[in-house]
Parts: C-alpha cells; structure tokens; sequence
C-alpha cells in the first residue's frame, strides 16, 4: 500500500516511512493511494474476533507486505492487553434507538488511548527494525500528553518530553502525566499558556539542526496510523449491531476531525454507515461549514470540553481531499488562501454532498451541563462534557429524521477526567475506577521551566540521549 500527500508534492512512500515521518514534507497529510473495500461476506466473517485480531484483520490491507498479519496482531494483543475492560470498547443502551460507546477504558480515561497504544507498539518495533531512536516532544492541554506518556514509557526507543501550562491543567489530569516515573519520561511544566506550550513546540521543529539531532518526532492526530486504529472501534460497533445487514449511525464530539474521519475511513472501506452527526462545543467551526459552506477562523475560547478547544481541525483536510476527489492541486490552492485569508467557501455541490452524510451541531456549556443532567436522570449514566456533545448530536440528528439506523455516540473520556463539571450538573462525584484511585498519593515528578524557547531547548539536549 502506498500513501500519498493530500498537497500532492510529498514523497510517496510507504506505511512505516509514514508513520515514522506523521506530517508530509509539503505540509499535507498522508492518506492511502486506494482504501480497501471489505465484502459483505468478508465483513460477516470478521463478526466474531476479538478486539485486538480484528484490529490486525481491519489495518493488514493498509499495511501491505511491510509487517506481517502475525507481527501486526501481537501488537495489538499487546497494546490492548492493559485495558480494563474484556470487550475493549463496549457498547451500552441509552434508548430504542440510541447506545454509548464506551472510549475509555484504557490507561489514560480517554479514547486516545485507543490509538495511542497501538502507535506506542508500533513505533518501538518499526525503530528496533531499523536501529533508530526518536525524540517525541509534544505540547498538552490535558488527554493528548497523558495518552503519549502512557504510550511511550519505558520504551528503549523513545525519550519522551511533553510540555503542559503549569497550574492550568487538572489535577487528574497533571498527575496522570507526572506519576509516570519511567526514566524516559520528561513532564516540563512550563511557565505560561498552552499557546506558549505549542509555540515553543513548533519552533523546536522548525530548528532544522535540533530537529535532525535528536530525531523529533510528534505523536499528533495526523499521524495516518492514529486514524487507521481508530477505524478498528467504528468496526466492532458496527459488526456488534448488525452490520453489514444492517446500517448504523454514530455521533462523534469533535476538535481536530481526527475521531470523525475514522468513522468516514470505516464507511470507506464498505461498512453501511448512514450517517455522521458530529457535536462542537462553542468553539465551532466545523458547525458553521457544515451551516454555510464556508471555513472561517475566529477565536478560541475556554469551554467546559477543553479537549475541542480548538481553532482549525487538522485533519478536516484528509475529508476535503476525497472530496475533491484526490485533486491535490485543488487542495492546495484552496489551503494556501486559508493561510492567507483565514478562510475558504466551497462550491455548491461539494457542500450539499457533505451535508447528505454529515450534520453538525453545536453546544455550548449551558447545553452541555443540561445534557450531562437530563442523562443521567433518564439513564443514570454519568457522562463526561465532552461526551454529553455527542449525546445531544445523536438526539438531534434522530429528531431532525437525519437518520432511521441506531445511532451510536462515542463516550470520548471518563467522568472523573472532568468531575467538576459533572458534579455541578449532577450532584454526584464521579470516582476515578478504583485501579486508579490511589491517583492522588502517588509521587509526581516534573521540572517547571522558564516560558522560553532556550529553556526548554537546553533542557532536551541535556537530558536526551539521542
Ligand atoms: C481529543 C478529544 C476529542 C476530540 O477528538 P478529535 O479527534 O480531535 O476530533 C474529544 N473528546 C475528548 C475527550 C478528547 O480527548
């Protein structure tokens, strides 16, 4: 299988060179050349395997002959074997026609963990095939630098720094990064913003010198292989309610597009999927192109799911290019006037193609402290903000008759990752699951660095073995 750059003058490569290199050299995103259409009768064969040798079965064809099926399924074993929950992703019942998926049973509470995991494995074997050693560095705001940390402790391969806003982050959140002791693991918190977090990151990758020697590399939702293991949930939810004999909807919370695009990779590759309905929260871009057509930049502003605080989801790009039906040259035009004008409209027909698929939603924090109640006083299920998005996108894509196939929303993150916002909407206190509910005894460790680029420079080399 090869992978080509939506931008369309990358390298073709192949997909350890894309996984290893996440980004394209010309700044597009890798997506496969074909995607595999699995039969009616290939699907109905896959309906009985476990999590982990479906995941192997569903990502082989994009894999090719670089990893064998073998080689791909113990590392699936290996990076599901830690989750708490035998079905990996369970499905629950909200009503008739409504489930939850359950997202968060891995390590770190949220449904990153999923593809994370799985990359931390694959990452470790591609570097110990070649000899290679890489430096991650990444910025968080919370669920991202957790997920990456848990993904890549004690990995010999793999030194890992993750930059978070001292004193702007949860608790739970800062100490599911910093009780992680592994000698690999670097928790900087630094004196400032996440913006500052993400801009000291960015100028770090743009020192070529720094970048070649130490061997960064990010673990961002662009990487195609965080997408591709996200593809295998889409899968075993859809196989688990009928699929292929019959449809399934699902409604996704997004920020960056990366969870949703999953969902459309998952249709894609021949499963009947009727509809996407996807939730932002005030932050909502997507819900205005969805609305008009049209991709405008404003603001970002704080919100009670802070993990769809965002300004332009990344990986919407991936979607526009199959639109476009694989006219990179188109693409890039129309990506070089968003840089330049913070915004971009898309033809008629091209907008009416995406809304017959998709419907978005927004929610803002009333609506989502609402939705978190009238949850759980019609279901008893405490759900997370993030979450009660893709709640209350489902319910309004079943009464707006977007959809007539069950409609699945996916339970992105735990409650007790955000139990403020659900306390104050429910009266109850979500507790962490008791694995974890030593949590807040455990010893933590991290440096606070200075809110500079120098800073946090010196401190890598210093520390980093690469
Ligand atoms: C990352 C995250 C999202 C957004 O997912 P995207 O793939 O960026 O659309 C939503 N909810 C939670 C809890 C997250 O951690």
């Amino acid at each position: 299988m090869k992978y080509i750059s939506t931008r369309g003058t990358a390298p073709i490569l192949g997909f350890s060179d894309v996984v290893l290199a996440g980004l394209a050299e010309d700044g597009g995103l890798y997506v496969p050349q074909t995607f595999q259409q699995f039969t009616a009768a290939e699907w109905r064969s896959l309906t009985a395997l476990p999590y982990p040798q479906l995941a192997a079965r569903i990502m082989q064809p994009f894999v090719g002959d670089e990893i064998p099926l073998a080689t791909l399924e113990r590392l699936a074993v290996e990076a599901y074997q830690p989750f708490r929950h035998p079905a990996i992703a369970p499905l629950k019942q909200l009503a008739h026609n409504h489930w939850l998926l359950e997202l968060f049973h891995g390590q770190t509470l949220a449904f990153k963990d999923y593809a994370l995991q799985f990359l931390g494995k694959l990452f470790d074997y591609l570097l110990q095939q070649r000899g290679e050693k890489i430096t991650v560095v990444g910025a968080t705001s919370g669920d991202t630098g957790s997920a990456a940390i848990e993904a890549c402790r004690d990995k010999s391969t793999i030194e890992i720094f993750i930059l978070h806003p001292h004193g702007r982050v949860s608790d739970v959140q800062r100490r599911q990064m910093t009780t992680v002791l592994s000698p690999n693991v670097h928790n900087i918190a630094l004196k400032g913003t996440f913006d500052d977090c993400q801009d000291i990151v960015k100028a770090l990758f743009n020192d070529l010198p720094f970048r070649k020697q130490h061997n960064l590399s990010a673990i961002n939702s662009i990487n195609w292989a965080r997408i591709l293991a996200q593809v295998v949930y889409y899968a075993s939810t859809a196989l688990a309610l009928g699929a292929p004999d019959r449809p399934v909807s699902f409604a996704v919370p997004t920020g960056n597009f990366g969870n949703v695009y999953a969902a459309f990779v998952a249709r894609k590759m021949g499963l009947p999927i009727e509809h996407l309905a996807i939730g932002t929260n005030k932050n909502d871009i997507l819900t205005r192109f969805f609305a008009s057509g049209s991709m405008a930049v404003t603001g970002v502003s704080p919100t009670l799911a802070p993990s769809m605080d965002i300004q332009v989801s990344s990986n919407f790009e991936r979607l526009l290019f199959d639109a476009y039906n694989g006219d990179s040259a188109k693409l890039s035009t129309t990506m070089q006037e968003f840089r330049a004008t913070g915004q971009y409209t898309v033809p008629p027909a091209l907008h009416n193609s995406l809304t017959a698929l998709f419907s978005a939603y927004r929610f803002d924090d009333a609506d989502i402290t609402r939705i978190i109640s009238t949850t759980y006083q019609t279901t008893g299920e405490l759900i997370d903000p993030h979450t009660a998005i893709g709640v209350a996108a489902a319910q309004h894509a079943l009464a707006d008759g977007r959809t007539t196939a069950p409609i699945v929303s996916l339970a992105c993150a735990h409650p007790a990752k955000f139990p403020d916002a659900v306390q104050a909407a429910t009266g109850v206190f979500p507790e962490l699951p008791l694995w974890l509910s030593d949590l807040h005894s455990r010893e933590e460790r991290m440096v606070v660095l200075e809110n500079s680029v120098e800073a946090i420079r010196g401190f890598i080399a210093a520390k980093d073995i690469i």
